[in-house]
């Protein structure tokens, strides 16, 4: 048995991720999309290996949502090695990124639903 602290909005085990991206919320849910702050977010659930590796699916499905999330909400970043505001990436760059935000789903709202 291993604690992960998982989303506690659904039965799925989904463990929640560490992120910066969400203004006021440290955790964020890549399965239904729910934030929450660091005091109180989720919940601890014992799960056994076999239940651990059923959940690693949901590991890195929304990396390109988070990233660009990220990088829409920083104060600065890395763009071909200098360190610049998001505000003045190349308009395709931007454009780039609002379209990911735009074009994710989360596997709770998808139709099929990813199960
Ligand atoms: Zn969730």
């Amino acid at each position: 048995m291993t604690e992960i602290r998982c989303c506690d909005r659904h039965e799925k085990n989904v463990q929640l991720v560490w992120t910066f991206a969400f203004p006021g919320a440290e955790y964020w849910c890549p399965y239904c999309g729910a934030t929450s702050g660091m005091m109180g977010a989720g919940e601890y659930r014992n799960l056994t290996f076999s239940e651990c590796r059923e959940m690693i699916k949901y590991r890195h499905i929304g990396d390109d949502f988070l990233d660009a999330r990220s990088t829409s909400v920083c104060s600065s970043m890395m763009w071909e090695g200098k360190r610049i505001s998001p505000h003045d990436l190349p308009d395709h760059e931007k454009k780039r990124i609002q379209e990911v935000i735009n074009e994710w789903v989360y596997p709770e709202d998808r139709n099929p639903p990813l199960v």
